[in-house]
């Protein structure tokens, strides 16, 4: 028996009568077996070298029902990030006596409430991985927090939409906006000037959210990605296919 044997990894496919489910096979010096679901949902099942590939699917079947509700949970992990970052990171968060919520310079404040009043001393000067926790243990702040993001994505979004649809480029078009909650697309034009923009867009960086805004504004020109589309969105805006890459990296879809 060789003593030291090199790591073994194999992607494969476990079949049942309702599911085909792709997971990665490790095979090492480890005795024991385990199922792990790591990184965007995969499966990764980690083994002897000394495994059987029946061994394997029945070990999977007796723990699947364990092994969706995990590949759920990260999943909904994925688009957690869309819903918490505001320009590509974190916010802050302040709470604000009187006043209405808003947000200035990476700091999104909050108006107080009742509701809040409990948790509040726990919160203060908070940001980043340590809020993402607390956000999790307290429901009335994630929602006080989904709702001051939401009011001045749509807040936000429309003032950019107004002030790039009016530049000399587009101005000659008749447009009208609306924003709403996509899963897959960023934004939509329809040919008689409706704009649709996915509140979500508030998540990255500001040039990237610019340049959904003039893809879609470039389409009342060219309703297509023909490279007259594209000769147009490169005059106005000469770094789309970095913005696109970044924008699949916020991507909601897995
Ligand atoms: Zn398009």
């Amino acid at each position: 028996m060789p003593s030291i044997r090199k790591n073994k990894i194999t992607e494969e496919i476990f079949q049942s009568k309702t599911l085909k489910l792709p997971f990665v096979w490790k095979r090492s010096k480890r005795k024991s077996l385990g199922i792990y679901i790591v990184r965007g949902g995969v499966v990764e099942v980690r083994s002897s070298h000394y495994a059987s590939l029946k061994g394997i699917h029945d070990f999977i079947d007796l723990n699947l029902a364990w092994i969706l509700q995990k590949q759920n949970e990260k999943k909904k992990r994925i688009i957690y990030s869309t819903e918490t970052l505001m320009f590509g990171k974190v916010p802050d968060i302040q709470f604000v006596q009187n006043g209405i919520d808003h947000y200035a310079e990476g700091t999104l404040y909050i108006k107080k409430t009742l509701k809040l009043k409990n948790i509040e001393n726990d919160l203060t000067g908070l940001s980043g991985e340590l809020l993402r926790k607390i956000f999790i243990q307290h429901k009335e702040l994630h929602i006080a927090f989904q709702k001051a993001r939401l009011a001045y994505a749509k807040k936000y979004l429309t003032e950019r939409f107004m002030e790039i649809s009016q530049s000399e480029k587009f101005k000659k078009f008749k447009t009208e906006l609306k924003i709403r909650d996509m899963k897959a697309r960023w934004g939509s034009c329809h040919y008689n000037g409706k704009i649709v923009l996915n509140e979500r867009l508030i998540a990255v960086p500001a040039e990237a959210i610019d340049s959904v805004i003039m893809h879609e504004l470039c389409h009342l020109y060219e309703y297509n990605h023909s490279p007259r589309f594209k000769k147009i969105l490169t005059e106005v805006c000469p770094d789309w296919k970095k913005y696109n890459a970044m924008l699949l990296s916020y991507s909601t879809r897995e």
